[in-house]
């Protein structure tokens, strides 16, 4: 099993070196060069559970790595999950579902992708012997939850840059409470498309690259997709035979990862008729798919901030398969958008995809007429997803966080204020955070610093 960088230019790779790199080294973003045609193995896969399922999918691709460490990475990654079924499925009407994917250890869904991402690269450590660095960009919960992957993993350090002021309280307290010595949480003034265009910069440059050991655990690694697709999977298969063929995935979407691991599905032979891509007033994405046009806009802070994203990098990986994996291609239209700011598609790969966005006074009007009719509390993002659902469908909404980690919404909606554990115990702990202005120079001092020179 090999991967390819979108842009065509870097050489293929196996699982490990793809899961390491993170970006590729010409910019791209990997993916599998041919795919497993899951169709035969769905009835057998049925029985398995949660983790059962997530080892047999990696099965597939992680061929390099040994069955054992495999299993070992998996099976210990969801054993930090609290609800037994790991991704529990209610039903909230006849045609309407939710998957609850806010039962890791930061009550977000990015938990199911970075549990399992920190073991990988703790077992390639211990494989290699060679430390690693990890930098991400953050608007909030991926910061929480890679942290939280990341803690106390012997040869790895972890800097998380995120926008000052722009995460919610709870969150930044989710990235700078935990007491580890081998995290850098890095408050930076502006918007989380500055931190991650940062992030960017510092990946094109080889050399510090290769000096500090550089991966990424933004969703441009392919680990994050491939560990998303399992649950839409383990979703689909609890689903009857007619159910299948009519329900509408409904994603909560910001950089377009979490929508684009279900979609990957039907590259292998899984057969989803929508994914509905749930926008907040950062609509992007909604402006593409009603439009065809792919234009830059400005990020406007919303109530669901972990969606505050104006540019979708996993976006790249749906072009190359509307451009017949042209690699060349790819490269073409991604160097225009960067030029122009936006482009337009002609013909648009509409097909399986539909969307929605919702402004910030639709989203507590939302949380309270779920409240009203179904008597279950959704976060602002998972709110986002009830927006113009057409009530004749079937509907399966994927809630990506717990409500408790937004209680302002609440509090400004007049309602009662979600509480969970989990996030009281942060309050009474005292924050760790390092201010950097956000030019990729002084970030890359920073990190030298705090890799290289530590004992000197
Ligand atoms: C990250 C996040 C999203 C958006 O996911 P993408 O993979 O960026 O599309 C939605 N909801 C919550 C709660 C998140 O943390």
């Amino acid at each position: 099993m090999e991967f390819v960088s979108t842009r065509g230019l870097s050489k293929p790779v196996g699982f490990i070196d793809a899961v390491a790199q993170g970006l590729a080294p010409d910019g791209g973003l990997y993916l599998p060069r041919d795919f497993p045609d899951l169709s035969d193995r769905l009835e057998h896969w049925q029985a398995l559970d949660y983790p059962g399922l997530c080892y047999e999918f990696f099965k597939l691709f992680a061929v390099d790595m040994e069955d054992a460490v495999l299993k070992h990475c998996v099976d210990s990654a969801y054993s930090t999950f609290t609800h037994p079924e790991i991704a529990p499925i209610r039903s909230l009407s006849k045609n309407l579902k939710v998957m609850e994917l806010f039962h890791g250890p930061t009550l977000a869904f990015k938990d199911f992708a970075l549990q399992l991402l920190g073991n990988f690269y703790e077992a390639q450590i211990s494989r290699t012997g060679k430390e690693l660095t990890i930098l991400g960009a953050t608007s909030g919960d991926t910061g929480a939850a890679a942290i939280s992957g990341l803690i106390g993993k012997k040869g790895l350090k972890v800097f998380i840059l995120y926008p000052e002021g722009k995460v919610s309280p709870l969150q930044e307290r989710q990235m700078t409470c935990t007491g580890a010595e081998n995290v850098f949480p890095l408050a930076i003034e502006g918007t989380f498309d500055d931190a991650q265009h940062t992030v960017k910069e510092i990946f094109s440059d080889l050399n510090f690259r290769e000096l500090v050991g550089l991966s990424a655990v933004n969703s441009i690694n392919l680990a994050r997709i491939l560990a998303q697709s399992v649950y839409y999977l383990y979703a689909w298969l609890r689903l009857d035979p007619v159910e299948r063929k009519e329900t509408s995935f409904v994603v909560p979407t910001g950089n377009f990862g979490n929508v684009f691991a279900g979609w990957l599905l039907t590259k292998m032979g899984v057969d989803f008729p929508e994914f509905r891509v749930a926008t907040n007033q950062n609509d992007v994405l909604h402006r593409l798919f009603s439009t065809g046009e792919y234009s830059l806009g400005s990020v406007c802070p919303s109530l669901a901030p972990s969606m505050d994203i104006q540019v979708a990098s996993n976006f790249e990986r749906l072009l190359y398969f509307i451009l017949d994996k042209d690699a060349h291609e790819v490269r073409k239209v991604m160097e225009a958008f960067r030029r122009e700011g936006k482009y337009c598609f002609e013909k648009f790969l509409g097909d399986g995809f539909s969307s929605s966005s919702a402004s910030d006074t639709e989203i507590p009007a939302l949380i309270k007429s779920v409240s009203a009719q179904s008597d279950y509390l959704v976060d602002p993002h998972t709110a986002c997803a009830f927006k113009d659902l057409d009530p004749a469908r079937p509907s399966m909404i994927l809630a990506t966080a717990h409500p408790a980690k937004f209680p302002s919404v609440y509090e400004q909606a007049g309602m009662a204020i979600p509480k969970h554990s989990s996030l009281q115990e942060l309050l009474a702990r005292t924050p760790r955070r390092f201010r950097l202005s956000v030019d990729s120079k002084s970030i890359r001092s920073f990190i030298e610093e705090q890799t290289l020179h530590e004992n000197g």
